[in-house]
């Protein structure tokens, strides 16, 4: 620890770039500030406070003095006293992270309030009924927040109140019942902490401060990080800001705004207001709020002034911006402005306008697009026949697109539960808790009865990119009897819990009934049954990744093992194959008898005459792929599993196969007993079978060059290149490629064919990556194999660990992310540069890339880029992804070496 470390920064210190130490609420407020807009004034904590705090449980040395210090500054500024009754200044306590986490943690608003103060300020403002509101809202929230006593105590003895009066609205609660209120709430204080309501205004400071650091451990805070994929070491920064108010009448509210449609895109301001309230209100959709459009009638100077704002603010940060503000008696103040999370339609559109409106510049919108948000493009959609066909419920708020079906559930506890047991559930409730994510997570789509396009459900939901139905307030829930109904046309409709519901989060549509789906309009374009000048947002998310292409260093490839995946992968954008296994095509059934014959051989004879028989299967579908790939490249990797996966375990599957292929049972049961292996993933397998049947491998690469042979004949042009898989020692690449390569020769001799015979290998056990010199002096291309590298680097098997541990790790924080989604740079990434550097100081031409599923995953694709890879490969589907992501990362941190073959558009339809 640092001693004399600068923890306290005003709100007119730091800027956007500190936004790790500051935080992104921290830095956004600060940004504002310089920018001259009306910020109220304040200071931030940094996050290494808070990281110093959660390691030794008490603040760091200094913490303490700086805080006051920048309180005494604050005070002057705004010329309040903090605790003074003739002029008090109030504060909020704001949580921030560096990453947006909505929601996640705590803020504590009106803070410095006491019975002295509330007094003073009814002199001061006349106004009773707003200092008695602030002071029980002061109560409840620290309460909570600081103190552990669950605001639902609180909110009980409202509604209480509420009842007494005769009243629904929290604003008919009259300044005598709010007072007599604030009473009570202290008194509940007094039961649950045994000691009084804290009245000493630094008392309280301190303790919300501590309270927000200790909120980035609550579960939902770690919940939220582990499905984001958030480093855990981060920590929140903590921001107190003075107070301004939406409470104090009619010319009074507060609001949540998007510069533009976070669910379409459109160029539109969205969100809500909420006259005479506190920004909580809107946040937690517990009133629910007038769309932003209906302030212009209410307030339309404020109005006019926001939307300036808006728009100075989009031009700032080139993105769309989600806004928080407060009205005071008629007087704007922005309390928070972040990049706005979105859907996918809406991002591709809004990064397409960006740049179309001038904006931002291509390598700027590039950066607004989550790579991650192209796979709700292939979600699909209601069967619009289909949905003729069933009953309208109800409609509400079109809150995140999609379409979703499912069993109906209202706890989060019974969707996690269910989802088990049923598949596919929908979680109804009347609005989500930030408790409630691991419920939305299990679900197939959210549809809640209260709160609007900002309330905690809607904005979750599109982060999570599931579809939510919000605010539809026809919906009567009953939590007691599990179930809802519906007035429709007089009558009255139930759904109980477990009926079929579906919704549309496009259209805010609300269904009975299971409504089946259709392929999504882009999946549609890709496998060819729509034209792509018939899809808008086809043609949007095209022109991003033309973008991404021209920017990228790193080459693109995709994993796949049958014609039809090549040709998906080639129309998404993939610039050849990294990886083709081989081992699925012993799997149809005409051709796994004959490959079990093969095993089941007892002389090299038998088994080659079974693998005479099954060339022509392989061929035929290495055909089908190189034809797909004409012109790119086509690395094809050699049989990799042990045997025994192709044989039958239990006693009746052998009697069956028995049967099938004639050849007794008991010959059947010795060789399984035989190819019994204790570890089969460090056993018989990879180049070790082909060193031991070297007949496989022969027959493997006579097929590929018959196949490329017979395709050149046709004046085709493919590039195949053979991967021996599993490589530790070079021996046993040099003996199997010796053999191999002549194999080849002859194949092209006889039909008299002149193609480059390319041999590689993968790069999957540790020896490989640390003798790579002498490895690389053998092959023409290295692949990384990350996912057998990566267990076999931990000496984890992946199923045990993801079935028994990995989950724990994770939540001990023993590792921050699961090892097989995020490349481990620390280790696994250790060995993929080392491999490199050595494989290329051996051999200066050598091409090294990643397969696996590393290579669709962002963090991971950035990591290639900067480990100087040539490509990354993945399935099809991701293959956009990963474009998106190699872009970015170059845009982020560019590079010398560029991919080797651009992507030719022939054939690309994205
Ligand atoms: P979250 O991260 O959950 O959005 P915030 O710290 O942004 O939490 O606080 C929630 C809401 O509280 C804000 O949207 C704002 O309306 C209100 N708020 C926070 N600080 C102030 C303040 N100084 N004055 C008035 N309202 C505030
Ligand atoms: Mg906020
Ligand atoms: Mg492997």
């Amino acid at each position: 620890m640092t001693t004399g470390e600068k923890w306290v920064y005003m709100f007119d210190e730091g800027n956007k770039e500190m936004r790790d130490l500051l935080g992104g609420k921290g830095a956004g407020l600060a940004e504002m500030t310089r920018a001259g807009l009306p910020v109220p004034y304040g200071f931030k904590v940094t996050t290494r406070a808070c990281i110093e705090y959660l390691e030794t449980g008490t603040f760091p040395p200094g913490l303490r003095e700086q805080i006051l210090e920048a309180l005494r500054r604050l005070e002057e500024r705004v010329g309040k006293r903090f605790g003074d009754p003739t002029n008090p200044l109030l504060v909020s306590v704001r949580s921030g992270a560096r990453a947006s986490m909505p929601g996640m943690m705590d803020t504590v608003l009106n803070l410095g309030m006491n019975d002295e103060v509330a007094e003073g300020m009814v002199r001061l403002t006349n106004n009773p009924r707003f200092v008695y509101d602030a002071y029980r809202r002061f109560i409840m929230m620290f309460s909570d927040v600081v103190m552990g006593v669950h605001r639902e105590r609180f909110e009980e003895l409202f509604q209480e109140k509420k009842r007494e009066l005769g009243v629904t609205q929290d604003v008919e609660v009259d300044a005598k019942s709010l007072k007599e209120l604030v009473e009570e709430f202290k008194a509940l204080y007094q039961r649950e902490k045994g000691e009084p309501f804290p009245q000493e205004p630094l008392v309280q400071l301190f303790r919300a401060v501590e309270a927000v650091f200790r909120s980035w451990n609550n579960p939902r805070a770690v919940e939220y990080r582990r499905q984001n994929k958030i480093p855990h070491s981060w920590g929140t920064a903590v921001n107190v800001q003075m107070m301004v108010f939406g409470n104090m009448g009619n010319d009074s509210g507060t609001g949540v705004a998007f510069t533009r449609n976070p669910a379409t895109g459109a160029k539109e301001l969205y969100g809500e207001f909420l006259q005479n309230a506190q920004g909580e209100d809107v946040v937690a959709g517990i009133r629910t709020p007038m769309p932003i459009a209906r302030m212009r009638e209410v307030l339309p100077e404020v109005y006019e002034q926001f939307v300036r704002f808006a728009e100075q603010l989009e031009r700032h940060y080139k993105d769309v911006q989600d806004l928080e503000f407060t009205v005071e008696r008629g007087r704007l103040y922005m309390l928070q402005t972040r990049s706005g999370k979105r859907t996918a339609v809406a991002a591709f559109r809004i990064a397409t306008d960006l740049v179309d409106e001038g904006i931002a510049e291509p390598h700027e919108a590039l950066l607004t697009v989550d790579p991650h948000l192209f796979e709700q493009l292939l979600h699909p959609q209601f069967d619009l026949q289909e949905k003729a066909k069933h009953p309208l419920l109800a409609t509400g708020v079109n809150a995140s697109p999609g379409a979703a079906a499912g069993r109906v559930v209202f706890e989060a506890d019974d969707a996690v539960k269910m989802a088990q047991e049923w598949g596919r559930v929908l979680l109804v409730r009347r609005q989500t808790e930030p408790d409630d994510i691991h419920g939305m997570a299990a679900a197939q789509g959210i549809l809640t009865s209260i709160g609007g396009a900002t309330s905690h459900a809607a904005v979750v939901a599109r982060g999570m990119g599931k579809p939510c139905v919000a605010g539809c307030g026809a919906l009567q829930i009953d939590y007691e009897k599990q179930q809802f109904t519906v007035e429709k046309d007089g009558k009255l409709i139930l759904v109980r819990r477990g009926d079929y519901v579906s919704i549309d989060g496009t259209t805010g549509e609300v269904f009975l009934g299971d409504i089946p789906t259709v392929p999504s309009e882009v999946m549609q374009v890709v496998t060819g049954r729509m034209r792509p000048e018939e899809s808008e947002i086809f043609q949007r998310v095209s022109r991003v990744l033309q973008w991404a292409d021209e920017y990228r260093a790193l080459g693109v490839r995709a994993n796949a093992d049958t014609p039809r995946d090549a040709m998906l992968a080639r129309r998404f954008g993939a610039e050849g194959v990294g990886l083709c296994r081989t081992e699925h095509m012993f799997f149809g059934e005409e051709r796994i008898p004959k490959f079990q014959r093969m095993i089941l051989a007892e002389t090299r004879e038998e088994r080659e005459a079974a693998l005479a028989d099954l060339q022509p299967f392989q061929q035929q579908d290495f055909e089908g792929i190189l034809e797909a790939m004409d012109g790119l490249p086509v690395i094809i990797r050699l049989l990799d599993p042990p045997l025994h996966e192709f044989l039958p375990q239990t006693e009746e599957d052998i009697q069956n196969l028995s049967a099938k292929i004639g050849i007794p049972a008991e010959r059947i049961r010795e060789k399984v007993r035989a190819l019994h292996e204790v570890n089969p993933m460090l056993g018989h397998r990879g180049c070790r079978l082909g060193i031991t049947y070297p007949e496989i491998y022969r027959m493997q690469v006579r097929a590929i060059y018959e196949a490329a042979a017979a395709l050149k004949k046709r004046g085709l042009n493919p590039v195949p290149e053979v991967m021996i898989p599993l490589v530790g020692i070079v021996q046993e690449l040099e003996v199997l490629k010796e053999d191999l390569t002549q194999v080849a020769q002859e194949v092209l001799q006889r039909e008299g064919v002149d193609l480059p015979i390319i041999m590689g290998t993968m790069i999957e056990v540790p020896r490989a990556a640390l003798t790579a010199d002498e490895i690389a002096q053998h092959a023409a291309f290295f692949s990384f194999g990350t996912n057998d590298l990566t267990q076999t680097t931990f000496g984890f098997s992946r199923d045990d660990a993801e079935g028994k541990f990995l989950d724990e790790y994770i939540t001990k924080r023993i590792l921050e992310t699961n090892p097989f989604e995020v490349l481990d740079r620390r280790g696994v990434g250790e060995l993929v540069k080392l491999g490199t550097q050595r494989g290329r100081q051996a051999n200066p031409n050598l091409e090294v890339g990643i397969c696996g599923e590393h290579g669709g995953e962002p963090l991971s694709v950035a990591f290639c880029h900067e480990a100087d890879l040539d490509y990354v490969s993945c399935s099809p589907p991701r293959v956009p992804i990963a474009r998106l992501a190699a872009a970015q990362a170059q845009i982020r941190q560019p590079r010398q070496r560029r991919r080797k073959s651009p992507h030719e558009a022939k054939g690309g339809l994205l």
